[in-house]
């Protein structure tokens, strides 16, 4: 546990690094000058704003992952729609989806049960894979969520034709701070942080996070939810 926690705190204080060192070094080239020089003053005022919003995001999934570490078990049993879910949760990344010319669209079986379980914290599951479906993708990339009855439960699929993922990585997705490639990663914004609370939410609904992909031809990350009450959630 100990050693747990020191290489946790090692890895946020390497994350934290980065962004806090560009945001010192564009602010004092500023100060020292660039202010004035029209042809760079913005650039680095929007790079400044870049880091600082990477901070924002990291303070924000660390907070996540904590609370959902320590308090796992604080998860409501609700019963809702898909339709629901898969709207509130495309509604979240519609900024960033349209920023890349993304549309993500919804292929919901009809007459699904409906399905339980604790609503923010599976929109929250569902935004984090979207989210990664469009940074993971092309610009007018195709990202698709999908639900269908699979026995008694529904599966939900998040699919994109992105730039996948080569096998080798696969098992290691959903570790803390693991990326496959940290600049792309960084670049978008990400933490390294959002398959992990994805892995923690689904655990906590005594359910896995599954993946297939394949390198240039896209990724499709899906899980399974209950149509009936779980008796080892809490009632809603
Ligand atoms: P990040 O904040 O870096 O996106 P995540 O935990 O959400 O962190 O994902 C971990 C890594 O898995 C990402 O850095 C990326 O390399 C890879 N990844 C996740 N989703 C996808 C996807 N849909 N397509 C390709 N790679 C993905």
């Amino acid at each position: 546990m100990e050693s747990y926690r020191r290489e946790f705190i090692g890895n946020v204080s390497h994350e934290l690094k980065t962004p806090i060192f560009s945001v010192q070094g564009f602010a004092e080239t500023l100060l020292d000058g660039a202010l004035d020089d029209e042809s760079v003053n913005r650039t680095f005022l929007k790079k400044i704003l870049h880091h600082a919003n990477r901070l924002d995001n990291l303070a924000r999934d660390l907070s996540t992952i904590t609370k959902i570490e320590t308090d796992e078990l604080d998860m409501s049993n609700e019963a809702f729609d898909v339709a629901e879910l898969f709207d509130a949760a495309i509604e979240s990344v519609e900024i960033r989806a349209e920023e890349k010319g993304i549309m993500p669209r919804q292929r919901v079986a009809p007459d699904l049960p409906q399905i339980y379980g604790d609503f923010d914290r599976l929109r929250r599951v569902l935004v984090n894979l979207v989210d990664n479906a469009i940074k993971y993708n092309q610009d007018g990339g195709t990202v698709q969520l999908e639900a269908e009855s699979q026995n008694d439960e529904v599966v939900i699929r998040v699919v994109d034709d992105g730039i996948g993922i080569s096998p080798d990585h696969l098992p290691r997705l959903t570790e803390r701070f693991y990326r496959v490639d940290k600049s792309r990663s960084r670049n978008q914004g990400g933490t390294g942080l959002g398959l992990a609370i994805v892995k923690h939410i689904l655990a906590a609904h005594d359910r896995e996070l599954h993946v297939e992909s394949a390198p240039e031809e896209g990724s499709t990350f899906y899980f399974t939810l209950p149509t009936s009450p779980q008796p080892s959630l809490q009632p809603a």
